[in-house]
């Protein structure tokens, strides 16, 4: 027998980091704040951690942070949400994302996936036996080809996934490609697991439209939040889900079988985060928006070809410009050993036939360490 399992490879975001830590190299490549998020938030957990309890709370989350979940649908999105029936606590965004495809994907059935995509989406839609079908977003500007996602739904289409904003490329789905997608997905009885992680990183005054409250797809969407993105704090990994029952109860299932719940101070603390002030999370996106564009502007200064970036923590740059041999793999490797800045090779992001001419540099870092990763880069070029 051979223990060796296909599919399961070591993510870039590990492999790079790895090289970052051997290298004494800035990281720009996973992404992550070099600042930690709310000392108000963290000081809940800290309390709550010595006070306890400390043990296992109920599969579905604290009643607490289920409500306050609730409470943000409605305040941010103006979705009315059962918080006993429809929120889900989950170990991290990662582990929400994996129960929704265990749960609704099963063996034969097709699964849109939009590349470039986040990393985790792919290898567990291949172990539940989905089959993946690929759309793309193009650069430059990662607008949706329509016609594409028309073709890509059929008899045997069970889901959609979406991720919005979108990691690695920055973008904001428009209103018309969001009304599309809503509209492909009740024409054809599909499901869409949305990740909606960077829902709170919005940049020039970009409003998140979840695609759940598109008409007809309430009953028939999951939506994935993250704390670890949401307030500045990606260690936690705390997840939260909100969906229709009928789609909760087997994301539950199988939530049950993955961690089957999440540490109860982390829980109080994001419940206690979640209920912060409207200044809280609009300074949030104004203090990135401001180092998207101190990045953006070194980048474009030194060559790079800027995309343009409307939400989440990451930059995508086209290399062409530069004159540099080699593809993004080779040099993103080059730049860690010769330069001493990390940046992820954006065709690490693809299934297959990836452009080879984008990096992704993440941007949520102290301006000093911006600045000098700036420095390095202009040594270097
Ligand atoms: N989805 C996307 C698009 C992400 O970028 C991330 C970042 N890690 C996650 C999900 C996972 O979030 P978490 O850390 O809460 O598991
Ligand atoms: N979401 C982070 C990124 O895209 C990485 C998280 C991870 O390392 N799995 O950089």
């Amino acid at each position: 027998t051979n223990p060796v399992f296909t599919g399961l490879e070591t993510t870039i975001f590990e492999t790079m980091s790895r090289l970052a830590r051997e290298h004494g190299a800035i990281n720009l490549g996973q992404g992550f704040p070099d600042v930690d998020g709310p000392e108000d938030v963290r000081r809940v957990a800290a309390e709550a951690l010595v006070d306890g309890p400390n043990q296992y709370p109920p599969m579905m989350g604290l009643p607490d942070l289920r409500q306050a979940v609730a409470e943000a649908n409605r305040r941010f999105y103006g979705l009315d949400v059962d918080w006993a029936s429809e929120v889900m606590v989950t170990s991290g965004a990662t582990e929400a994302l994996t129960d929704c495809i265990l749960a609704l994907v099963e063996p034969g059935d097709e699964v849109i996936l939009i590349e470039p995509l986040y990393d985790s989406y792919l290898p567990i839609v291949r172990r539940t036996g989905g089959i993946p079908v690929r759309v793309r977003v193009t650069p430059p500007t990662w607008s949706l080809d329509l016609d594409a996602l028309e073709r890509a739904f059929t008899e045997n289409t069970k889901v959609i996934l979406l991720n919005n904003p979108m990691n690695p490329a920055g973008k904001v789905f428009t209103e018309a490609e969001l009304a599309r997608i809503a509209e492909l997905c009740v024409e054809h009885d599909v499901y869409a697991i949305c990740d909606e992680v960077y829902e709170h990183l919005l940049f020039d005054g970009s409003v998140h439209r979840p695609l759940m409250s598109f008409p007809g797809m309430r009953e028939r969407t999951v939506r994935v939040g993250s704390a670890g993105k949401t307030f500045s704090l990606t260690g936690w990994k705390i997840g939260y889900v909100t969906g229709a029952p009928k789609l909760l109860d087997p994301i539950a299932k199988a939530h049950q079988y993955v961690t089957f719940t999440t540490p109860p101070n982390l829980q109080k603390a994001v419940a206690h985060g979640l209920r912060k002030d409207d200044a809280y999370f609009n300074s949030l996106s104004a203090e990135l928006q401001a180092k998207r564009d101190l990045l953006a502007k070194g980048l474009s200064r030194l060559g790079f070809g800027v995309l343009p970036c409307e939400g989440t923590y990451f930059l995508t740059c086209d290399i062409t410009p530069l004159g540099l041999e080699g593809r993004d793999v080779d040099i993103c490797k080059r730049m860690v050993t010769e330069a001493g800045v990390v940046a992820i090779p954006v065709s690490a992001f693809y299934i297959a036939d990836a452009p080879t001419n984008y990096i992704r540099f993440c941007f949520c870092k102290r301006d000093e360490i911006l600045t000098e990763a700036l420095d390095r880069l202009g040594t270097w070029l």
